[in-house]
């Protein structure tokens, strides 16, 4: 019987709709998923510990990264740079560890162009008066980049009905409860099932 290679999921959404959120709790149930630390040139939330939540990179370390061909992806997003490192993803899926990637949505175009087998998921909030309501109440981006960060999801949502799944995160129960099963299905395709038979 061959070993189970582990899949990349993509959980993509507007800013504070919850992606970490349920990312944590995803990652708190399933020891063995391995959640990709993003590079970025954003500063440190509180809270926010290098090498754990990112790699924190001043913007000269970053392009090194980029020459050094050391991203799966890389995009700007409202003012930073965010990148994958390809390196740790490569490793865990050949341990057969499914792969989470909290990333935005042109980097999600990117890992799906080189890797058609990625799944994406789109976790979208009840409404934006919701999502507004839990950017504001995080606390961490003053009021001008709260709006940006809202305008860069409404221009964001056009491509959402291209992903391969939608999860609305009403309740973190739900939205977790959606993507674990979400990520059961996939793993029942026939051409990772079939390879698993003794023929
Ligand atoms: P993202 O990673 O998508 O930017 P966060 O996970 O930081 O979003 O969540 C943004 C805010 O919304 C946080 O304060 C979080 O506690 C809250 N939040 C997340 N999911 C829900 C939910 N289902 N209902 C209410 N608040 C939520
Ligand atoms: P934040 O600054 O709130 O942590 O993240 C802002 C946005 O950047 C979010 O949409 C998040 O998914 C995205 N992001 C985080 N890491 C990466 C990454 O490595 N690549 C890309 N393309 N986007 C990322």
């Amino acid at each position: 019987m061959c070993v189970k290679r582990g899949k990349t999921f993509i959980i993509c959404g507007p800013s504070g709709v919850g992606k970490g959120t349920v990312v944590a709790r995803l990652l708190a149930s399933d020891p063995t998923l391995y959640f990709s630390v993003s590079a970025t040139t954003r500063a440190p939330r509180p809270g926010e510990e290098n090498g754990v939540h990112y790699h924190f990179l001043s913007m000269e370390q970053f392009e090194r990264w980029i020459e050094e061909d050391q991203f799966l992806e890389h995009a700007q997003f409202v003012g930073n740079r965010y990148g994958t490192p390809q390196m740790y993803v490569d490793k865990a899926m050949e341990q057969g560890r499914d792969v989470l990637l909290d990333i935005e949505i042109q980097g999600a175009d990117q890992v799906k162009m080189k890797r058609p087998d990625t799944v994406r998921i789109y976790v979208a909030p009840p409404s934006w008066a919701e999502l507004e309501r839990r950017l504001i109440g995080r606390g961490t981006e003053d009021m001008e980049k709260v709006k940006s960060r809202l305008a860069r999801g409404k221009e964001e949502f056009a491509a959402a009905k291209d992903f391969d799944y939608f999860v609305i995160n009403d309740t973190v129960d739900r939205a977790v409860d959606e993507i674990r099963a979400i990520m059961t299905a996939e793993h029942c395709r026939p051409d990772e099932r079939i390879a698993l038979i003794d023929q």
